[in-house]
Formats: structure tokens, sequence, C-alpha cells
């Protein structure tokens, strides 16, 4: 029998989860949860998901023609693991739903480390998330990061490492965020909260952040900067992380982050999905003793196929890493 997995909170990461695991053998989705009955709500019905709402909104969603499967209390009841995706900080005050139930849970990275206890990234740390109740799927920051970084210190050893993160200031959905015309130090006070957010996934790493919001919606773009232990070469480096299957090489005439999220729709990816970290790999160099390197993070799916191996870690579907990222690879197309 399939593991049954519930979605609460069918936003961007919501709904690019649920289409995820309804690929896979081992597991399927038995109902999402939506707040309104908006497009989204009536795609999903569409779709063929079970519709699940918070208690006060049945009669607003019937009203709206929406099927109305039950309450997110009668979901969360029938599923063996739920993925919290409901906006940062919202998910900490489902989490009494989940220990109620005896129901799994899966957060992303909007939540604290400690709302979960095992912060997660396939490539890094699967095994420690196996038979677990509770797991945080790190940001699409830091799962950029961890994929990089966790092969290269495994290899190498990072002595090490200082990363700018420019950030895409707003989803490509989204009228509510900015800026639009300005450069924004986020945060100001320095180093920002994503160096100490690779330390729950990688324990004991030397990296330290800084993060500016820029007016664009489409990516997130690194610059990575490192030291090793271990002598080595940018030739070196490029093969380590040309053997990670979510590391893809970008070259052919792509300068941007545009010209990457068109290559995404070339490629036919739902929605115009980039699941892979995107490496420059003509940017690996190595200048007086240290490496550097551009990567560009697609904010809205690099978290998706980790949703579907934190699944099968915590369910204990397969037990090693490196199965179970094959498995999501090939069911997904990565
Ligand atoms: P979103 O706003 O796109 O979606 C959240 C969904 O949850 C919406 O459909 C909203 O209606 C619904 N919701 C709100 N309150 C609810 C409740 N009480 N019960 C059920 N549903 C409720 O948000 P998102 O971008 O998908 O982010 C979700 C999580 O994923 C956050 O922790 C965020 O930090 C993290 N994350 C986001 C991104 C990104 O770039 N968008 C990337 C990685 C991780």
């Amino acid at each position: 029998t399939k593991a049954k997995v519930a979605i609460n909170g069918y936003g961007t990461i919501g709904k690019r989860v649920a289409d995820a695991v309804m690929l896979q053998d081992d597991m399927e989705i038995i109902g999402i949860a939506k707040t309104r009955p908006n497009f989204e709500t009536v795609i999903a019905q569409e779709k063929g998901y079970h519709v699940y709402t918070l208690a006060d909104r049945v009669e607003a969603m019937e009203k709206e023609g929406i099927e109305v499967a039950g309450t997110v209390e009668e979901m969360i009841e029938a599923a063996d693991v739920v993925v919290d995706c409901t906006p940062g900080k919202i998910g900490a005050t489902n989490k009494e739903l989940y220990e109620k139930a005896g129901t799994k849970a899966i957060w992303q990275g909007g939540e604290a480390h400690d709302l979960a206890g095992c912060s997660f990234n396939a490539e890094t740390n699967y095994e420690e998330a196996l038979g677990k109740d509770f797991v945080r799927v790190v940001s699409c920051n830091t799962t950029g990061l961890c994929r990089v970084l966790s092969p290269l210190d495994k290899e190498f050893g990072v002595k090490k490492a200082r990363v700018t993160l420019m950030r895409r200031s707003a989803d490509p959905n989204d009228i509510k965020h900015g800026p639009i015309n300005a450069i924004v130090p986020n945060p100001i006070t320095l180093p920002s909260h994503h160096g100490p957010d690779v330390k729950t996934v990688i324990p004991g790493i030397d990296v330290a952040t800084t993060a500016v919001k820029l007016p664009t919606t489409l990516m997130h773009m690194h610059t990575i900067n490192l030291e090793f232990e271990k002598e080595c070469t940018a030739e070196d480096v490029k093969n380590i992380l040309a053997e990670q299957s979510r590391v893809r090489f970008v070259g052919q005439g792509i300068t941007s982050t545009a010209e990457i999220m068109e290559l995404a729709k070339d490629l036919g990816r739902p929605r115009g999905d980039m699941w892979e970290n995107c490496v420059w790999d003509e940017s690996i160099t190595m200048y007086e003793g240290e490496l550097y390197f551009f990567q560009a993070i697609h904010q809205e799916s690099d978290v998706i196929p980790e949703n579907v191996d934190a699944i099968r870690a915590m369910m204990e579907l397969e037990r090693e890493g490196q199965k179970s990222i094959a498995e999501t690879n090939s069911k997904m197309g990565i």
C-alpha cells in the first residue's frame, strides 16, 4: 500500500509537492487543504484532489461549487504524513493538530529548526530523517547551499565558506511584496540568518552569509567563495559538482536567470520549474587559493524533490538516501 500524504496549504510550494508525490509509486495524495475557493482550489478539484478546508470555511467553499471532502482535522486524521506548506510561522501553530492525530508532519523553511528538531536535505542527511515524526525541509536558499557545500565538504573539507545571496524579492504570482526599483540589504545586521540555517543541516561547517533583495521574481543568485582543508583544483571541484544529480551546469549562451527560466520552459518542465541548482561551470575558478563560483536557485521548485525524499525517509519506504534520490529524480524527470 502507498503512503497516504496530505498537503496542508496548497500555495506555491504545496501544489508542486502534491503533483510530485502523485508521480511516485510508493506514495499518494489523499487530500489538500485550502482556505479560499479561488482558481487554485477549482483546478485542484479538476485534477482529482480531494479538497479539505477549515471548519468555518466549508460553507463559503460549497457556495462557490467546491465539493468539500471534510475538515482539515479529518484530513490530518486520514493521512500518514502531512506536508505543511502554509505560510511561514503559521505552520508552527498546526503542530498540536498533528500531535493530537498522531500524524507525521513535514514543515518548510519558513519555520524554525526547533519546531521539528530535524532539518533536512536529501543529499546531506537523508538517514537522519528515517522514521522521524517531524522534519523540516530547509528553505530554497539553504537547500541550494547544502547541495553544493555538503559534497565538497565530504571530499575536500570546507575550511571556510562565504556566500552572498542575491534574492528575488517576490514570487512571480505575488503582487504584495517588493521592491520594484531598489536593492535592499536584508537583513542589514550581519551576517544573515542563512549561514546558521545551513548549520542546522551540516553542523560545524564554517559558513557566513550576507543577503540583498533585488527587483526580480525569477530566481535567487549565489556568489560562493570557499577555502578548503585539502589541496584541490577548480577541475576537481567541477568533477564533484558534475556528479550531483541535482546540480545542473549551465552555459551554451545562458548568461542570466531569465535564460535559465526559458530553458526550463523549453525542457517542458511543469510550471517552468527548475528543480536543480544551476551552476555556471565556466565560473568555477581557483584564485589565490580560494574557490569561486555562481549558482542560480529556482525558489519555487528546488525544495520539491527534497519533500518527496523526506516523506520516503520518515515513512521508511527506502533506507538509503541515494536510492530515494534516484527514484524521485526518475519519476519527476530530473
Ligand atoms: P504561499 O503563500 O504561496 O502558500 C501558502 C498557502 O497556504 C496559501 O494557499 C494559503 O491560502 C494557505 N493557507 C494560509 N493559512 C492557512 C491555514 N491556516 N491552513 C491551511 N492553509 C492555509 O506560500 P509558499 O510560498 O508556498 O510558502 C510555504 C512555505 O514554504 C513557507 O514556509 C515558505 O517559507 C516556504 N518556502 C517558500 C518558497 C518560495 O519561494 N515560495 C521556497 C522555499 C520554501
